[in-house]
């Protein structure tokens, strides 16, 4: 079972991770994140990440077309390129209790999805979506004391003994 990171619209494939890689992903944007959200649906997207594959794994991952964009979504694409970035220079990497070798490469293809995605398609139904342009809860978005990470609904993802990226 695996993970798929898509992007409906765009001519690059998605981004599918096992459930090893998905860990990794989502620990290393958590901790990009983390460093740079300011903005309460920047937050709301941070804790996606924070919280990501953590129940019903194997089945996680999401298009980009399922965020709940608002009308300024080419700032929030760009918070999410930002995110990757800095991702992308092993910030924070040092909390990490394993070394991620494939990590780089998944960041540097989703980077390329995020990047050529052409935006929200707004006819799109589907269930309701959370509105993120309400700051989440105070106490999701306490920091661990010993990771510097949003602790988000279950706790500091770096803590969590069951998240124990394995090599891929
Ligand atoms: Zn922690």
């Amino acid at each position: 079972m695996g993970n798929t990171f898509g992007a409906l619209g765009t001519s690059e494939g998605d981004l599918y991770l096992s459930n090893g890689g998905t860990d990794v992903f989502f620990d290393v944007l958590t901790l990009a994140g983390c460093a740079l959200a300011v903005s309460a649906w920047e937050s709301n997207l941070v804790l996606l990440f924070a919280d990501g594959h953590r129940i019903g794994r194997g089945t996680d991952g999401f298009d980009l077309n399922e965020l709940p964009w608002t009308a300024t979504w080419p700032a929030e694409k760009a918070f999410l390129l930002r995110a990757v970035d800095l991702a992308m220079t092993c910030h924070g990497w040092d909390l990490l209790a394993y070394q991620p070798p494939f990590a780089h490469d998944h960041l540097r293809r989703y980077r390329a999805m995020v990047d050529g995605w052409p935006g929200p398609v707004p006819v799109r139904a589907s269930a309701p979506r959370p509105d993120w342009t309400v700051p989440p809860p105070p106490e999701q978005l306490e920091r661990c004391p010993e990771h510097g990470i949003y602790q988000g609904m279950l706790g500091c993802r770096l803590c969590d003994p069951t998240l124990q990226p394995l090599p891929e």
